[in-house]
């Protein structure tokens, strides 16, 4: 099966999502890290920077093929042409409302467009790939009329796109299936997430033969996106022992995407999300500790996670006695008694209770606290309009004095280096990073929660206060502090 992604385009069509050159060079490369066959880089035609960008994509070296997207007209085409692609995503509108509304055109006139737009690309060396945008809402004899044309033309493949995410898996697996045998040639599928069923829809087209999928990074796409590329990925290995990308990569390619993008993954999204392989209720944590199977169907080693147990309102004796172990600390009868009551206070209150704060708690009812590993002792940040910015921290590492400073995109990212650059080595990563402000206005109170991580030790931890940089490193340390 092979894999075409389009977080470059279709992805980068999200509301309020740009893409500057850097960022989309960054993202193919990790593509073609994780073994995507097809990157859609963009739309050549879409503006001067894009097409530099897609040329800079092409110019990279990568073993994928780079593909721009074009519709109907010979300008489109001498775009993606010029930012010189291996392949052209061709878009022709082929249902009668689309074709009618949208374009005032008639099949016939449209057909000879894309017969001259194939031509075009193809005399120029580049292979095409026609896009049969609505297709799901197009009747299958006229989609294999299309289709049949184009390969005749010169396309190699052809895709149908469930563009407004209307198509159910019974009925995408139809469509393909009756396309399968009407049509000689690469046969492709675009799902949109509309009702929630772009990624089912994406491996019931597998079933009915389709030899190409299209996705997204973390399902980035117009209004409620597109097949989510690590969501396919795994469907595809876990139900049919499908392998196509490199799943124990597609954690980090989805962190890179999120930070890049600015659109946040949701807590609950399958596999990627912050609650994809974590515990807290009693009764699930005691099965995981007996046997991970009990209550995880898919292990988070497939896409390169750990496991993690939270403490809070549902929790049992059994996880919280675990948690602590990892801390190194031991507690049982009333200590540990005393130690799951506050817990569940907190978790009364509404309130999440971090690693950190619940090593807070055990310390203070087991009286054995000892000297944090790791503290802050002085802090500068600097930042400003004409200044790169700066931190500096003096931190105490295990008795000893350490000086260090770093730069960054802001003064937290800075701050973030720097006492990277003091811990030197230690393997420590920060993987989750969350803000919120407490209250509104200029003296908000923010409350910074991160997630860090050493191997397969992942510690949660937060802070509070009015300045976000002094919390931001205050969260971090604490942590550290735990993984240490
Ligand atoms: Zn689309």
């Amino acid at each position: 099966m092979r894999i075409l992604d389009t977080t470059l385009r279709d992805g980068e069509q999200t509301p309020g999502l740009s893409f500057n050159a850097d960022k989309k060079a960054l993202i193919a490369e990790k593509l073609d890290e994780v073994g995507v066959q097809t990157i859609e880089a963009g739309s050549a035609c879409a503006s001067v920077g894009e097409k530099e960008a897609i040329k800079r994509i092409c110019g990279l070296g990568l073993k994928a093929e780079i593909s721009s997207f074009a519709r109907t007209a010979a300008k489109d085409v001498q775009d993606a042409l010029d930012a010189e692609v291996g392949r052209v995503s061709l878009v022709v509108p082929t249902s009668d409302l689309h074709m009618q509304k949208k374009l005032n055109m008639t099949k016939e006139k449209l057909g000879e467009r894309m017969a001259a737009c194939i031509t075009q690309a193809v005399s120029a060396g580049a292979k095409v790939e026609v896009l049969a945008e609505d297709g799901s809402r197009t009747p299958v004899p006229q989609l294999s009329c299309f289709f049949n044309s184009a390969l005749s033309h010169g396309a190699d493949r052809v895709c149908v796109c469930d563009t407004v995410g209307v198509f159910n898996p019974e009925r995408t697996k139809a469509v393909m299936s009756a396309l399968k045998r009407e049509v000689k040639g690469g046969l492709a599928f675009h799902g949109h997430n509309d009702l929630g069923l772009a990624v089912a829809n994406s491996l019931a087209a597998f079933e009915a033969g389709a030899e190409e999928l299209h996705c997204t990074v973390n399902g980035l796409g117009e209004r409620c996106g597109n097949a989510a590329l690590e969501e396919v990925a795994a469907g595809l290995q876990y139900f049919y022992g499908e392998k196509t990308i490199a799943l124990g990569k597609a954690y980090e390619l989805s962190k890179l995407v999120e930070g890049l993008s600015g659109i946040r993954i949701g807590a609950l999204k399958p596999l990627v999300g912050k609650n994809s392989f974590s515990h807290e209720s009693g009764i699930h944590v005691d099965g995981i500790m007996k046997c991970a199977e009990t209550y995880e169907g898919v292990q988070p080693s497939l896409v390169g996670r750990s496991r993690s147990i939270s403490a809070g309102k549902h929790s049992g004796r059994k996880a919280v006695e675990g948690k602590l172990a990892e801390f190194g600390l031991k507690a049982e009868g009333g200590g540990l008694e005393a130690i799951l009551r506050k817990v569940k206070e907190i978790g009364d209150l509404g309130k999440e209770v971090t690693d950190a704060d619940l090593y807070t708690i055990a310390i203070d009812v087991l009286g054995t606290a000892k000297e944090a590993k790791i503290a802050l002792e002085e802090l500068l940040a600097v930042t400003g309009n004409k200044t790169t910015p700066t931190a500096s921290v003096r931190m105490k590492v295990n008795g000893a004095s350490v000086i260090t400073a770093g730069t960054g995109d802001g003064p937290v990212d800075a701050a973030v280096n720097a006492i990277e650059r003091a811990l030197g080595g230690t393997g420590i990563k920060l993987i989750e990073y969350e803000v919120d402000a407490i209250s509104g206005g200029a003296d908000a109170l923010v409350n910074v929660k991160v997630r860090m991580q050493k191997n397969d030790r992942v510690v949660s931890a937060s802070a509070a206060g009015t300045d976000i940089v002094l919390s931001s490193v205050e969260a971090m340390l604490k942590g550290i502090n735990l993984l240490l």
